[in-house]
């Protein structure tokens, strides 16, 4: 066994151990857990697989830039999302790994935090009120004005879509367009991606969260980081790390492929970061 197996054990050893020992467990999550799960955002070969064509007519690379390309026509870009909503957030299974997190957390104490809008949580089966997505939802279309802080529950809409695109593969019908229901504008996805992303029903969420987090002040807390980079460190690694640092009766165990180091003089009882594979079960 070389030294990079021994370190990883020894911290995978203690990791178990604070988990076993928390009153409660507070899980953020990032893009790295979703990759776990088989929703690579930055491959090739599963943008070419599930979005076929768009390469050569687009010149898109991956899933991640294609989120952001500015399609020409109201027709190509719900094409677009039709596929991506329905491939990522209807028809993708959960993953092992969040089954995995489900089967250990469900009878704990514990609260989510997670970047990812992908609904792998809830498909695992954790309970929507003790989740915090502040980054949206595929799930939900919004008015793109937005004139309303109303969400659209779009599963039956991305399925019409969807057969829109059996005869005409990049491109819905201009009739089966989505806007919204108050000012006609267009629809679309709910997600933290410019100024006019609509996140009035994440507050209560956040409330909820915010309240957890109180709780948590006062008993022994692990908190479990899993997949989170540098793309939105705001969100849950760096309040991860001033929580500890505030709170003397909480642990960090930061799970990163690349990513493992703390930006905070942490004392070193307080984080444990495994860097490359290995999920405490
Ligand atoms: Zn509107």
């Amino acid at each position: 066994m070389d030294s990079t197996n021994e370190y990883l054990d020894e911290n995978l050893r203690k990791a178990k151990s604070v988990l076993a020992h928390a009153d409660c467990v507070i899980v953020g999550a990032g893009a790295g857990l979703s990759a776990a799960a088989g929703l690579l955002y930055l491959d090739f070969n599963t943008f070419d697989t599930w979005f076929k064509g768009y390469a050569k007519r687009y010149g898109l690379a991956y899933i991640y830039e294609a989120a952001f390309y500015h399609f020409p026509t109201p027709e190509e870009y719900f094409a677009y999302w039709a596929r991506h909503i329905g491939t990522i957030r209807y028809n993708h299974p959960p993953g092992e790994v969040y089954r995995t997190l489900y089967n250990f957390l469900k009878d704990r104490q514990h609260f989510i935090i997670t970047t990812n809008v992908d609904g792998q949580f809830e498909k695992a089966g954790f309970d929507p009120d003790k989740l915090f997505t502040p980054q949206g939802d595929y799930a939900f279309f919004q008015c793109s004005k937005p004139c309303t802080n109303e969400l659209f529950h779009n599963k039956e809409i991305i399925t019409a879509l969807l057969s829109d695109l059996e005869t005409s593969p990049f491109a819905v019908k201009s009739e089966h367009i989505p806007r919204c229901p108050y000012c006609k504008s267009l629809l679309e996805p709910n997600i933290r991606k410019a100024y006019n992303f609509v996140e009035e029903p994440c507050v209560k969420m956040k409330r909820s969260y915010m309240e957890f987090l109180e709780v948590c002040s006062r008993k022994k807390t692990a908190l479990l980081e899993l997949g989170v980079g540098y793309n939105t460190p705001t969100t849950i690694r760096f309040p991860f790390e001033q929580f500890v640092i505030q709170n003397r009766n909480a642990s960090l165990i930061r799970v990163n492929m690349n990513d493992g180091q703390t930006t905070l003089p942490l004392a070193d009882n307080y984080t444990l970061s495994l860097n490359g594979e290995g999920m405490v079960s």
